[in-house]
């Protein structure tokens, strides 16, 4: 589904990723771990075409996309639940989740709005009100309901639960481990291992801008020194 190898990014004449190498397989899921300021964010951005690489590739759905613009990743399949959310504020949960509702690559049974609203039922509770009134946890359940409406193959999430109760955070990782069985793969940065061990299938872990580890869930969990010395866990 998604193979890149060798990725470098600047940020002006600074350089953040050094040769970055992973994949996801079609319907897999797959977490890009690591401390803060490793890379993780670059690396989505990179793939997407948010940030422009220096250097490598990236192949998504058997084309080369490297550094495409993120309209034409997104056109081709991959949707984004960006860092911080980045919901419209100044448009209904209604308005977010139909403004960028696609289906690009004609997959059968798409999503839809009622489909949305069934795996989020407080997002529906909530179509009328604007983005800027939602809470944290409907913030990110409409992300999510947002890039699902663009009926992507590959759903990208960074930081999937960052600063979320643990009630909502239950109600992600829930929504995920659904998405997941439906068939899409995903590829998600986020902190909580525990929760990405029961979800994903494999793991990359990041430190200075390269991959220094990957392996299944189970390797990771026998890892110690790896989530020690890696992930301060
Ligand atoms: P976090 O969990 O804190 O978001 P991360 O692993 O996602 O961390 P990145 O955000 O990709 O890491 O940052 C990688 C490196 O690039 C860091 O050294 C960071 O300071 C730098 N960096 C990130 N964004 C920018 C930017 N817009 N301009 C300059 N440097 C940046």
């Amino acid at each position: 589904m998604l193979e890149v190898r060798g990725l470098e990014s600047f940020y002006g004449a600074s350089q953040a990723l050094f040769g970055v190498d992973f994949d996801v397989g079609a319907g897999e899921v797959v977490t890009m771990l690591g401390r803060n300021g490793m890379g993780k964010t670059t690396t989505l951005h990179s793939v997407i075409g948010i940030v422009a690489p220096h250097a490598g590739m990236v192949r998504f759905a058997g084309s080369d996309v490297t550094a495409l613009p993120p309209f034409r990743t997104a056109n081709l399949g991959i949707g984004l639940v960006p860092e911080g959310r980045q919901i419209f504020p100044n448009l209904t949960v209604r308005e977010n989740l139909v403004a960028t509702a696609s289906n690009h690559q004609n997959l059968g049974d798409p999503w839809t709005l009622e489909k949305v609203f069934e795996m989020f039922p407080d997002l529906a509770a909530r179509s009328s009100s604007m983005g800027n009134l939602l809470s944290g946890g409907e913030q990110q359940m409409l992300a999510i309901g947002r890039a699902l409406m663009t009926n992507p193959s590959l759903l990208v999430l960074d930081e999937a639960t960052e600063g979320l109760a643990p009630l909502i955070r239950k109600k992600i990782w829930d929504a995920l481990a659904v998405i997941r069985d439906s068939g899409l793969s995903i590829l998600v940065v986020d902190k909580n291992i525990k929760d990405l061990l029961r979800l994903a299938d494999r793991h990359f872990v990041m430190e200075k801008g390269k991959v220094v580890w990957s392996g299944s869930s189970g390797q990771l969990k026998q890892a110690e020194d790896v989530q020690h010395r890696y992930l301060g866990v």
